[in-house]
This record gives structure tokens, C-alpha cells and sequence, in this order.
């Protein structure tokens, strides 16, 4: 067993095989070859002293389906889009990405990661700042970053920062992520005062939460 994963054996006898050859199949079962006159129990042996061989193995087998690739779908302005990728290029959306692939482990990710940052860097924060004016508050300072556990964050010096990753959500979702962060300027709690003060710029928010609750794992 590895990482909770237990593994079946399929056993081959092979009358020429010399010796036994384990191996793991794409479906990430363990195909074991016994030659001939070798005995099946000797074979299960053999297979139990390659465990860190076959840890080995399975993990770089998951982490190779995990990268990102053709047919890869991941959330963009609120949809669920499926990655197209060619030898030029990857499409996002309306979106066309250059990829290097030199030296990277997952260099379909990276790039398309690094785009969609971009991108996000270039609407979010005249976007936060069109909500601050509506709604009269003064911020300090808009940031967007690569956050892995919050949406974003408004400090006491007025500073809010947003997580690039709004640029997944559909845009009344994002925008009330804005406002949350925009209304702790005004209160910096989650007080019932808080939420009235919300309520008052983003009728929405209620609904934005379900979201966030049913979907916001899919992008964090
Ligand atoms: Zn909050």
C-alpha cells in the first residue's frame, strides 16, 4: 500500500521471461511476469521487497496526471473552460498563451497561471478602485497577489489586496469579494453592522457567498 493506495496484481507467466519483471500499468495496477518454472508466491515476494520502487513510481504517476494539459478545465470569468493546447499555443477562453517549456515540471500551468495573473493584475485594480469611488471609500493602495487561503484582505493602513484568483469567479462574485474588503474600511469586522453596511452596496452578497462555499475550493 502506498499513500492509502492498494495496489492489484495481475499476474503473467511468461515462458521465456528469465526472471521476474514487475511493472506499473498506466491504470496504476501492478503487472507482475513469473517465468516458467518460478512459483507465483516467490513472484509476490519479489514484489513486496520493491515497495519503495512502486511508491516511487505510482507518485510520479499521479503527480503526471495532475499537471495540466490538453483538455485541462479550470474556471475563468466564472465558467468552466477547457484548456486547448497546441505546439503554438494554449487557449484559455478568448484567451491565447505562449508556453516555455524548458526546465518546467508543469509548464502548461505555469504559463497559463502567470497569464491569467496578468490579467487580473490589469482589471482588478481599476475595477477595486471604480467600487471605492462608488461607493466613497478611500483605500490606500490596491494589491493583487498570489494569496492561497483568503480572497483578499483590507489592512488597517487602507491597504486591499486581492487575490489574482477573482478572475476565475464570475464578475458579481468578484465584485462583492471588492466590496467585503471595501466595507472593512468601514468596519473591520464581520459585525452585524458590518453585513448592513455590505447589503447596502452589494444586494447580492448572499448569493455571491453560496458560491464562494460551493465552488471557491475548485480555484483555491
Ligand atoms: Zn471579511
Amino acid at each position: 500500500m502506498v499513500d492509502g493506495h492498494t495496489f492489484e496484481v495481475e499476474i503473467a507467466r511468461h515462458r521465456r521471461a528469465r526472471r521476474y519483471v514487475l511493472r506499473l500499468t498506466s491504470e496504476g495496477a501492478l503487472r507482475l511476469t513469473v517465468p516458467a518454472r518460478a512459483s507465483i508466491s516467490g513472484g509476490l515476494r519479489f514484489a513486496e521487497r520493491q515497495h519503495d520502487w512502486i511508491a516511487r513510481e505510482w507518485r510520479r504517476q499521479q503527480e503526471r496526471a495532475a499537471r495540466w494539459t490538453d483538455g485541462t478545465v479550470l474556471w475563468f470569468r466564472g465558467e468552466r473552460v477547457a484548456l486547448e493546447v497546441s505546439d503554438r499555443d494554449v487557449r484559455c477562453g478568448a484567451e491565447s498563451i505562449r508556453v516555455r517549456r524548458a526546465g518546467d515540471e508543469d509548464p502548461v500551468r505555469t504559463a497559463v497561471e502567470t497569464h491569467l495573473r496578468d490579467v487580473a493584475a490589469a482589471e482588478l485594480t481599476p475595477r477595486a478602485l471604480a467600487l471605492a469611488a462608488d461607493c466613497r471609500v478611500s483605500v490606500a493602495r490596491i494589491a493583487v497577489r498570489n494569496q492561497r487561503s483568503r480572497w483578499g484582505a483590507c489592512s488597517s493602513q487602507g491597504t486591499i489586496t486581492l487575490n489574482w484568483r477573482l478572475i476565475q469567479m464570475p464578475p458579481s462574485v468578484s465584485d462583492y469579494v471588492i466590496f467585503h474588503e471595501l466595507m472593512h474600511r468601514r468596519q473591520p469586522n464581520h459585525s452585524r453592522k458590518f453585513w448592513r453596511e455590505v447589503d447596502s452596496v452589494c444586494t447580492w452578497w448572499k448569493e455571491a457567498e453560496r458560491w464562494l462555499r460551493k465552488h471557491g475550493r475548485e480555484i483555491l
